[in-house]
């Protein structure tokens, strides 16, 4: 099930909750009223990207996007990464 904090319209406020940019409704990262609404739309991160390779269990995987390969965490923002390739 898709969470409001993987969305492209979730600001984290904290790290309990945040708001929807569209409702404007405060929303929790987990449990209880996280899972996301139809308007979903997946947020530009480095899980997402086909640059990224063979995450482990914790989500570190291969970025394979520039000249020279690093680590980096699935769940890192890439809204502003220059070689993000959906
Ligand atoms: S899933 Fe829906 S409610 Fe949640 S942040 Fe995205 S648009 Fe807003």
């Amino acid at each position: 099930m898709m969470k409001h904090y993987d969305c492209k319209n979730y600001i984290n406020l904290d790290c309990e909750k945040g708001q929807c940019a569209l409702s404007k409704n405060l929303i929790p990262i987990d449990g209880e009223g996280s899972d996301a609404c139809p308007m979903f739309m997946q947020a530009e991160k480095c899980g997402v990207c086909k640059n990224f390779a063979d995450p482990d269990k914790y989500g570190v995987g291969t970025c394979k996007g520039f000249a020279k390969e690093n680590w980096a965490y699935a769940s890192c923002g890439a809204f502003a990464c220059e070689k993000f390739n959906k």
